[in-house]
């Protein structure tokens, strides 16, 4: 489907609520370029990592973000867009629950996140963009068209989170999976930056109880009635 017109989407929302399946399947829909904000957090946290960087040094945290860039590529095998770090694609490793234990941390100092909204807003400045995050409505994109706030019970996005790691690695445990969904939501909603809230102007989706298709449809019917406007 070729887009009618371009406006800016946001979902937002708890971490494991499926915002990236909803925003990658609306995107293709209309016709959108999706990004996953939360995979350029990830990609400065594994960089973070392997170079030993120490973050609690804003000196340290700015030289490394100076050699840091970052880039997304339509892979059209998976008919995923997907992340490069450097160059490298880093689009698996970064799912990794080492990266997704330090990741909220990362995410919480301010010299991160002023080096990764600049690049969203970038990204946004045609329109015609879906991005998923947790301040994608009110900090990023204030003013976007549609806002989305998901959210879903903590059993079943525990449960979701699990199967797709369990894939990966055999030997995690539905603990481990449990233990760093609720930290990384206290993280977030707690931080002094930019913490994970509803805009104002936000519709929650929750997704307890609703199929991949329903909240498509759902999303569908939302982002049209934008459109006709
Ligand atoms: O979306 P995902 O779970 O991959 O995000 C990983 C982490 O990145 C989140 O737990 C959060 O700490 C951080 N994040 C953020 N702001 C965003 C997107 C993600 O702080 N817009």
């Amino acid at each position: 489907m070729k887009p009618v017109s371009n406006i800016i989407i946001t979902i937002d929302g708890w971490s494991s609520c499926g915002k990236s399946t909803l925003a990658r399947q609306l995107a293709k829909k209309l016709g959108y370029v999706y990004i996953d904000s939360g995979a350029m957090y990830r990609a400065i946290t594994l960089y973070f990592l392997r170079n030993h960087v120490d973050w609690t040094s804003v000196k340290e945290v700015e030289e490394a973000l100076n050699s840091i860039d970052i880039d997304f590529h339509y892979n059209e095998a998976t008919e995923k867009s997907e992340i490069y770090l450097n160059g490298e694609n880093v689009e698996y490793v970064i799912r990794d629950l080492v990266v997704a234990e330090k990741v909220s941390d990362v995410a919480a100092i301010r010299e991160v996140r002023e080096f990764a909204v600049a690049q969203q807003r970038k990204m946004g400045k045609k329109k015609g963009i879906v991005m998923d995050g947790r301040d994608i409505g009110t900090t990023v994109f204030p003013r976007a068209e549609l806002k989305i706030f998901m959210t879903a019970d903590n059993a079943v996005r525990v449960e979701r989170r699990f199967k797709e790691l369990f894939e990966k690695n055999p030997n995690i445990t539905v603990e481990e999976v449990k233990n760093n969904l609720e930290m990384r939501d206290y993280i977030d909603s707690n931080r002094e930056v930019s913490p994970l809230r509803q805009a104002k102007d936000a519709i929650v989706l929750d997704n307890t109880n609703i199929t991949e298709e329903q909240q498509l449809k759902q999303a569908l019917k939302w982002a049209k009635e934008n459109l006709s406007q």
